[in-house]
C-alpha cells in the first residue's frame, strides 16, 4: 500500500480547556474523529483525495457542533448563508459555492460545480437551482436551526458588529470545517465549508469558498484549508501563500505555514489557523489562536490524532 494521509479541522480561536465541559469536548473530539475515520477509510480502500476531503467535511457539515451546514451561523436577517469549496491538486480543478440557504451539504455541491458544470463559483438563488438539477438533498431553515447559534445572533443582532462564530467573551473560536488529503496516487486536496460570520449583511462572503484564500490545492506543493477571520485570508492570499512559498521559495511545508500563520498574519492582524498537507504527506496544523478543533492520521503510523488545544 503507498502512503496516504489526512488532516481535518473544525475551526480555531479561543478555545481554553478552562471553558469547556467534560462533556462538549468529548462531543467535539468524537465528532472529528467520526471525520478523520470516513476520509481516512475512503484513502486506505483506494478512494481519491478529492472524495477524502469532500466525505470528511460532510460529515462535519451534518454535525451542529461546526458552524457549516447544519449549525450554520444566522446573518443579519436571521437567516443561513453558507459557502464551500473544494480543489484538486493534480488537475488544479476547483469548485466554489456562496449564498446558499437550503442544500445540506455545500461542500458537496461545490464537487458538483466541478463534475458536472464548466464554472468555478456558483452563488446565491442559480446556485440552489443548480443543486436541484444535480438532486442533492435540500433542507429547510428549521433543519439548519441551532439554539446556541441562535443565541450568539440575538446577542449581535441590530447591531452593526458581524461575529466570528464563538466570539462571544473570552470564548473565542471559528467554526469553519476543513479538510486536507494526500491520496495513495499521489495527489492532494482541499475543502473547506463554512456558515460565515453572525450576523454577517450585505451579501459578504467570506475567504472559504475564495480559492487561493481560504482553499487552495496544488500537487507541485501542497493542499491547504484555512479558518479565521476571512477579511485577512482574503487580503493575505493565504492558501496560496502557503503554496507560493513552497514553489517559489523552495520553503518546507512547515516553513511556510509558519511564515504565513505565525509571522505575516500576526502582523496584519488577523487571528485563526490551517491545515496543510504535501505531496510527501507531511501534515501541518498551524494556528496563531489558543486553539484549533484538529485531527489527522497517515498510513505509516496507521493512528487516529485528535486535538483541540495548544499544547
Ligand atoms: N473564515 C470564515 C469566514 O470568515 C470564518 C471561520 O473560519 O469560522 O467566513
Amino acid at each position: 500500500m503507498k502512503l496516504f494521509s489526512i488532516a481535518i479541522h473544525g475551526g480555531a480561536g479561543t478555545i481554553l480547556k478552562s471553558e469547556m465541559t467534560a462533556d462538549k469536548e468529548a462531543a467535539y473530539k468524537e465528532s472529528l474523529r467520526e471525520a478523520l475515520r470516513i476520509g481516512y477509510d475512503i484513502l486506505k480502500s483506494g478512494g481519491t483525495s478529492l472524495d477524502a476531503v469532500e466525505e470528511a467535511v460532510k460529515s462535519m457539515e451534518d454535525s451542529p457542533l461546526f458552524n457549516a451546514g447544519k449549525g450554520s451561523v444566522f446573518n443579519s436577517e436571521g437567516r443561513h448563508e453558507m459557502e464551500a469549496a473544494i480543489m484538486c491538486g493534480q488537475t488544479l480543478e476547483a469548485g466554489a459555492v456562496a449564498g446558499i440557504r437550503s442544500v445540506k451539504n455545500p461542500v458537496a455541491l461545490s464537487r458538483k460545480v466541478i463534475d458536472n458544470s464548466e464554472f468555478v463559483f456558483l452563488s446565491g438563488d442559480k446556485a440552489e437551482e443548480f443543486a436541484k438539477e444535480n438532486a442533492l438533498p435540500i433542507e429547510d431553515e428549521t433543519y439548519f436551526y441551532d439554539a446556541f447559534r441562535y443565541q450568539q445572533w440575538q446577542e449581535v443582532k441590530g447591531s452593526d458588529k458581524a461575529q466570528l462564530d464563538h466570539t462571544v467573551k473570552k470564548d473565542r473560536k471559528f467554526g469553519t470545517v476543513g479538510a486536507v488529503a494526500l491520496d495513495q496516487f499521489g495527489n492532494v486536496a482541499a475543502a473547506t465549508s463554512t456558515g460565515g460570520l453572525t450576523n454577517k449583511k450585505f451579501g459578504r462572503i467570506g475567504d472559504t469558498p475564495i480559492i487561493g484564500a481560504g482553499t487552495y490545492a496544488n500537487n507541485k506543493t501542497c493542499a491547504v484549508s484555512c479558518t479565521g477571520y476571512g477579511e485577512y485570508f482574503i487580503r493575505a492570499v493565504t492558501a496560496y501563500d502557503v503554496s507560493a512559498q513552497m514553489e517559489y521559495s523552495n520553503k518546507s511545508l512547515q516553513e511556510s505555514c509558519d511564515s504565513v500563520v505565525l509571522d505575516k498574519m500576526v502582523k496584519l492582524g488577523g487571528e485563526g489557523g490551517l491545515i496543510a498537507i504535501d505531496a510527501k504527506g507531511n501534515v501541518v496544523l498551524s494556528f496563531n489562536s489558543e486553539g484549533m478543533y484538529r485531527a489527522w492520521a497517515n498510513s505509516k503510523e496507521d493512528t487516529l490524532n485528535v486535538a483541540i488545544y495548544k499544547d
